[in-house]
């Protein structure tokens, strides 16, 4: 784990003056480490019958596909809004200062469909919470949460809450 926490960079006062921002593209350049990655973050999904992994645009679709594919899952993009054409599905979500949507197709999943939703990292958790909110508005069934990342002084999985298991490889 030393070796993967050792490729995480830590960036001080980014975006903005107070926020240490965990700059992950390191380890994603070392082949050995990323591979090793999404092994480790798929290990504990293996039993769990994954059928699609809905991952939250950007950064969350780099851990995400490769989730599915070690997965043998399907992969479905939560989008930023404007970016998928109609129909779509949306929910909007607070941030700290601002206001965010994200979309996905109207049938991009099956009811009752088990999907594992995936980002980079888990921070307050509004972001996590929008994609499960809608994943469940598409009808499929959230069987659990994948982040590379915990901000453990964050609420993030506080308000992820027990009805689903989250997994974060990395405690900050
Ligand atoms: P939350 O909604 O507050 O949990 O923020 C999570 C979202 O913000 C994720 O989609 C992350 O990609 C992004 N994010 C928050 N903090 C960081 C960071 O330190 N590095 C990279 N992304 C971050």
């Amino acid at each position: 784990m030393h070796n993967l926490a050792s490729l995480i960079r830590a960036v001080p006062d980014f975006p903005t003056p107070g926020i240490v921002f965990r700059d992950i593209t390191p380890l994603l350049a070392d082949a050995a480490e990323f591979a090793r990655c999404i092994a480790l973050l798929a290990e504990p999904w293996r039993e769990a019958r994954v059928q699609a992994v809905c991952a939250i645009e950007s950064r969350g679709f780099i851990f995400g596909a490769a989730l599915a594919t070690t997965l043998g899952a399907g992969f479905v993009p939560l989008r930023k809004p404007g970016k998928l054409p109609p129909p779509v599905v949306a929910v909007d979500y607070e941030l700290e200062y601002a206001r965010d949507r994200l979309e996905a197709r109207n049938d991009a999943l099956r009811k009752g469909e088990r999907v594992l939703v995936a980002d980079d990292v888990l921070a307050t958790g509004g972001t996590l919470c929008a994609a499960r909110t809608l994943v469940e508005r598409l009808g499929a069934t959230v069987v659990g949460a994948s982040v590379l990342i915990e901000l453990a002084a964050l609420p993030g999985r506080a308000r992820w809450g027990n009805a689903s298991p989250l997994h974060a490889l990395l405690s900050y």
